[in-house]
């Protein structure tokens, strides 16, 4: 018997019919072509459900899993917990994000199209447009899990799709190409992400009341400048290091005074992986030069900024050898040569910088002459700086770009904002240092932030439609960001303290200190408790912290020096004299006379973030929850003891439980009776009533149960799956 059966896309559910009449529900998907009666009959076992709160038995860690991965192997990436996005890396090109892609998912009710970020995009475009409510999409996820991805991927959609604006679409080019320039400063390879974000990116897209993109801003958090003079093994240095070098011009390098080699250049060997084979320095370098003009760099400043980018690989390569008072002293003239020329700066006061430290005691000017070692560090100091600050500098020249500067609109009324974050993502490594302990803590923060307002915000709506809350226990992190951020108690405020002390404060000190404050924290382990907390001891200058994600050790080398952030005032006073227009910009002389210390690096992170968590709150929240499948970066691996972890951390499924809170379907009452009215002879062909009296018609005719279901005060909720799959089923052709 020749097999008809067709596939009618209708949100969750797909209805199949069977040739001889009758009709069986399946789940809508993409790619699901029913060839056979098998495949027709195993469709929705196949390809999973496409909302994780139609799973019949939603406590199940393992059926979650297992809808991932049935999904996942069917290449579908995306799945909802309500309204809330996860996304699993598939590591290979899907087309999926073509222009007709994004055509099928504009004006589309979320519900009514198979999952896809696009369908978040549309849904938060719409609610900007028509409530005028400020929105934000908050992507999270691991190192590697397609956060960054995903953000481009939502930006292109509101470039594309998107009216543009009176001032044509240079804002749309200008949101679009900050991108690759931004990445080429602030990304790296690692060993978890080939691209991974070395800096947490907010992004604010700014609609005018026609709903076309007329600006922009972005705020740019802790840039892990570590990374300019030492990568670990197998790990890169910033890609606009490696792109130059590939990319650059003949011309361009010979006045530089650059060689393409990266292996040249001490500040790129480190790792021992200059090249990698998913990335092409060479054609990502013509993309960034092309970005920096669209964003309005003009010859002079990109000039002005390659020249930057060469004297931190020229400082790299500065040695010193020591004098017979062991005394460090410059021996490679030919590298201060070029940073003479590139800083535009004099030589021989940077040399004494170098080499000298200043210090000023009651009055006077002391010169101290440094050792071999002390040398090094100035260096290494100062070409930190420099890269940094050059970085602020460069997000600041974006801004100016992507500012709404709209004579007839002088100030910011009529517009409505969608903000995009994009953070580093959680990571563990080997060795874990203060940049490690930052980009965690950052993690703990959003995280925080996604519990109190998905629950937050179901709360509401069960309450709002007068449905009894039954509250869910859940992991709530709040205990760890408190370990980290509270004010005298937390670590932070330990290491600031250690940080302010005169005298022989060291890292060690500060980790004493540590431990005698917080050692019966629960999630705080110390060197002495480690065997019996987490059965793994501790080295002597390492704690280790139960994060929300997992636990990680972190070794306290380096903290104070990182935390202090400081720079010797002579390398100071030499980069305010400075000529380069943008390292004058950089370095303000101000900060030579200024006696306030500044903050250190963690309060200052700590504050941005308290500033982040604030601009979230005031917008109406969308989520992305990335997976990342398999830590080889590789595609069709799906490595369920990785993925059960994050799926554990990330709280998904305790964010599926309060999403049911007992109702795995809710659907507005003019919804529910459109699709369903002819299952019942009074509401056939048209109810006259209110669609609510409508509905409860409905399924008295249908039988439902008084524990199946509940009715709000414009939805009907219902509880079991089984009991909408039946109503489902019971539709006719
Ligand atoms: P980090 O926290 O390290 O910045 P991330 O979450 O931003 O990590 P991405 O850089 O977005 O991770 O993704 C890592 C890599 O995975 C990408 O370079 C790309 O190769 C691949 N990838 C991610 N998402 C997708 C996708 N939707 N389709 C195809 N490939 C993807
Ligand atoms: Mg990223």
């Amino acid at each position: 018997m020749a097999l008809q059966v067709e596939l009618i896309p209708t949100g969750e559910i797909i209805r199949v019919v069977y040739p001889h009449g009758t009709c069986k529900s399946a789940l809508g998907s993409d790619g699901v072509r029913i060839t056979s009666m098998e495949s027709a009959l195993t469709a929705r076992d196949r390809v999973g459900v496409q909302d994780f709160v139609l799973l019949e038995n939603f406590t199940s860690e393992a059926a979650f899993i297992e809808n991932l991965r049935r999904r996942f192997r069917e290449n579908l990436i995306y799945t909802y917990i309500g309204p809330v996005l996860v996304s699993v890396n598939p590591y290979r090109d899907l087309q999926i994000y073509s222009r007709q892609h994004m055509e099928r998912y504009r004006g589309v009710s979320f519900y009514e199209v198979p999952p896809h970020l696009f369908a978040v995009a549309d849904t938060v475009y719409r609610a900007l447009r028509t409530e005028r409510r400020d929105q934000a999409v908050l992507i999270s996820g691991e190192s590697g899990a397609g956060k960054t991805e995903a953000t481009k991927r939502l930006l292109q959609f509101y470039a594309e799709t998107c009216p543009a604006s009176e001032r044509g679409g240079a804002v749309r080019d200008r949101l679009l190409q900050s991108n690759p320039v931004l990445e080429a400063f602030g990304n790296a390879k690692t060993l978890r992400n080939d691209n991974s974000s070395r800096f947490g990116k907010y992004m604010d897209v700014q609609f005018d009341f026609k709903g076309a993109p007329v600006g922009g801003h972005i705020l740019s958090y802790l840039l892990e400048k570590s990374r300019v003079v030492h990568q670990n093994h197998g790990e890169r240095n910033f890609h606009i290091f490696y792109q130059l070098l590939e990319g650059g011009e003949e011309e361009t390098l010979r006045r530089l005074g650059l060689e393409r080699n990266p292996q040249s250049y001490l500040y790129l060997v480190k790792g021992q992986c200059a090249k990698v084979t998913s990335i092409n320095d060479k054609s990502d370098w013509k993309v960034v030069r092309k970005a920096l003009s669209v964003i309005d760099f003009n010859e002079d400043d990109i000039e002005d900024l390659l020249s930057i980018v060469a004297s931190v690989l020229h400082l790299g390569n500065i040695h010193f050898a020591a004098d017979e008072q062991s005394n460090a002293q410059v021996t490679t003239e030919n590298q201060v040569k070029y940073l003479t020329r590139l800083l535009q700066v004099d030589g021989s006061m940077l040399k004494e910088a170098l080499t000298h430290r200043k210090i000023i005691a009651k009055g006077e000017e002391l010169l101290s002459p440094l050792n071999l070692e002390q040398a090094a560090y100035a260096r290494d100091a100062l070409a930190k700086a420099i890269y940094s600050r050059t970085f602020s500098w460069l997000v600041n020249k974006i801004n100016r770009s992507l500012a709404f500067k709209d004579p007839e609109f002088p100030s910011w009324r009529g517009t409505t904002v969608l903000g995009l974050v994009d953070i580093y993502g959680f990571e563990v490594f080997q060795h874990n240092s203060f940049e490690q302990f930052c980009i965690n803590y950052c993690n703990e923060k959003l995280q925080q932030l996604f519990i109190e307002l998905t629950l937050k915000s179901e709360q509401e709506e069960y309450e709002a439609e007068g449905i009894a809350w039954e509250p869910v226990p859940y992991l709530n992190n709040k205990i760890i960001c408190d370990l980290v951020e509270e004010k005298f108690k937390g670590i932070i405020s330990i290491l600031d303290e250690e940080c302010l002390r005169p005298g022989d404060a060291t890292d060690l000190t500060f980790l004493e200190k540590l431990e005698d404050t917080v050692k019966h924290h629960p999630h705080f382990v110390t060197h002495k408790l480690a065997d019996q907390r987490t059965r793994k001891s501790l080295g002597r200058g390492e704690f280790r912290l139960l994060h929300y994600a997992g636990e990680v050790t972190y070794s306290v080398t380096g903290f104070l020096d990182k935390n202090n952030d400081l720079l010797f005032r002579n390398l100071k006073e030499t980069m305010c004299s400075s000529e380069n227009p943008i390292l004058s910009q950089c370095f303000d002389r101000n900060e030579l006379t200024d006696k306030k210390r500044p903050e250190t690096a963690a309060t200052q992170f700590k504050a941005s973030l308290f500033q982040l968590v604030e601009i979230l709150m005031s917008k109406e929240p969308a989520y992305i929850r990335c997976i990342k499948p398999n830590d080889a970066k590789q595609p069709g691996r799906f490595d369920e003891v990785l993925i059960r972890h994050q799926v554990k951390y990330l709280g998904l499924m305790e964010n599926l439980r309060v999403r049911r809170a007992g109702f795995a379907y809710r659907r507005k009452y003019e919804n529910f009776l459109q699709r369903y009215k002819s299952l019942c002879p009074e509401t056939w062909p048209t109810w006259d009533g209110r669609p609510q009296d409508g509905v409860s018609v409905l399924i008295q005719h249908l039988g439902y149960k008084p524990e199946e279901y509940k009715l709000g005060k414009t939805k009907i909720f219902i509880r079991f799956p089984k009991t909408l799959f039946a109503t489902e089923d019971a539709l006719e052709m």
